[in-house]
């Protein structure tokens, strides 16, 4: 079959790489894609939320089936989209529609939705501008510190961890009152602090079961030790090996089963990838945010240690089988470093050749900001590169990823050298 995939990122293109080795797959067209997916199909100049470009090229090259990696073009409503329209309504869309796509793009919608199925996160409430007086004194009836959240997308940087009561007032006010992060801060979730490790749960769901996909963690800092900036991430480590089976058992009672049953009872149909950030508080789990798609770079270290036919996982979405379909994954650990460019996640150059990639032996080298130009690789992001290895543990497979890394090549690479360090 012929196929869609939307995005341009690391994680397409481990999809893209997972996606062309499938026996369904015949032809697989990637809008609008990056150096490194136009190894495993063909790269479309159309961005992923230009959905009439999407339509045109699904009709004209008789796509049948379409998956979405970013968020952004579910909360714009790509599959409602779809639906509505009577030439693409047969074509089946992996990523949920807009309402359950709310999940990522509202957190009070979400914080909402996990009390009224009583799936365990931290105690909040919300507030809109004509209610920031209230919000204000229900700060002083909260202990330190305490978490404010934009309700709305703000590209990772809408919350705030507050450590003194002046400090929540005065940036309640500035979300609330004074826009600071536009209309996503036109609401405020103001939220407990929760302490523990976090990491991540992805599940896949045709809206009536689910797969649970193997547990990742991520390093979001730019800095060694965890310090510094929040970036989009600089590496993963899949499984977590604190995520034991106890605690993962702890996670599909209390937080999966929960959430796929409450999306049913709540009628949000729901097709497409759920990842659960999660907190692990002493052994205990408790939902930090849903998001509705797969993470980057979680996905480079999750896909590749999935055996089963990715497709064939989909098709079982796209017609309500799932639960028929066997899944396999690989019992070895995956680590992922990404090479980011000098100066990410503030101001950095693009168009930097990157060079290296013949000596790379025993791990993926998955293409995050990259470009073709004049036939050369070069960098076109502030991620440029995801170099991942499967290895029996995380040393093992670290030291791979490290050599690799350090041997492919451009102007300004850096890349943190302690993904991981902490769960040996
Ligand atoms: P955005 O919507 O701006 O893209 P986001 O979706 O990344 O943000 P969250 O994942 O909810 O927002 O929060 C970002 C980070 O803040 C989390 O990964 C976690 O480290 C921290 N955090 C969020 N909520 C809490 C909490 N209740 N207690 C402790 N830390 C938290």
């Amino acid at each position: 079959m012929n196929i869609l995939l939307l995005g341009s990122g690391g994680r397409e293109h481990a999809f893209a790489w997972k996606i062309s080795q499938s026996k369904h797959c015949s032809r697989l067209y990637i809008a609008p894609g990056n150096a490194g997916t136009a190894s495993c199909g063909q790269n479309v100049n159309i961005k992923a939320t230009d959905f009439e470009g999407i339509k045109k090229f699904v009709l004209d090259n008789a796509i049948e089936l379409v998956v979405v990696g970013p968020e952004d073009p579910l909360v714009k409503g790509v599959h409602d989209f779809f639906l509505a329209d009577d030439q693409l309504k047969m074509v089946p869309v992996i990523g949920p529609q807009k309402l359950g796509a709310t999940l990522e793009g509202s957190k009070d919608f979400s914080k909402q939705f996990m009390k009224r199925h009583n799936i365990p996160t931290a105690a909040y409430a919300s507030f809109t501008a004509a209610q920031l007086e209230e919000g204000l004194k229900y700060l002083e009836t909260q202990s330190l510190p305490i978490v404010l959240k934009a309700d709305g997308l703000a590209a990772g940087k809408g919350v705030l961890i507050c450590e003194t009561l002046e400090d929540a007032k005065n940036e309640l006010t500035a979300m609330l009152a004074d826009a600071k992060f536009g209309a996503a801060s036109s609401t405020v979730v103001i939220e407990q602090f929760l302490k523990g490790i976090e990491l991540s749960v992805f599940v896949l769901t045709d809206g009536k079961s689910y797969k649970l996909l193997p547990s990742a963690k991520d390093y979001k800092r730019i800095g060694e030790g965890d310090a510094g900036l929040n970036t989009g991430g600089m590496g993963s480590i899949s499984p977590v090996p604190f995520a034991n089976e106890e605690f993962i058992k702890k996670v599909e009672e209390r937080i999966v089963i929960p959430t796929v049953e409450g999306l049913k009872k709540d009628n949000i149909p729901y097709k497409g990838f759920i990842f659960i950030g999660l907190m692990n508080d002493g052994g205990e789990p408790y939902v930090i945010e849903y998001n509705v798609r797969m993470g980057d770079p979680e996905t480079e270290s999750v896909l590749p240690r999935i055996k089963s036919d990715l497709v064939e996982l989909f098709l079982g979405v796209a017609h309500e089988n799932l639960s028929e379909k066997t899944f396999e994954v690989d019992e070895r650990t995956a680590t992922t470093i990404m090479l980011v460019s000098g100066g990410y996640p503030g101001d950095y150059e693009k168009g930097k050749e990157i060079s290296g990639f013949e000596g790379i032996e025993n791990s993926f080298v998955f293409h995050a900001g990259t470009e073709l130009k004049d036939g050369k690789v070069v960098t076109a992001g502030g991620r440029v590169i995801a170099v991942t290895t499967l290895g029996q543990d995380i040393p093992s497979a670290l030291a791979i990823s490290n050599t690799n890394a350090q041997a492919i090549k451009f102007e300004g690479k850096y890349f943190r050298r302690d993904i991981g360090f902490d769960l040996q």
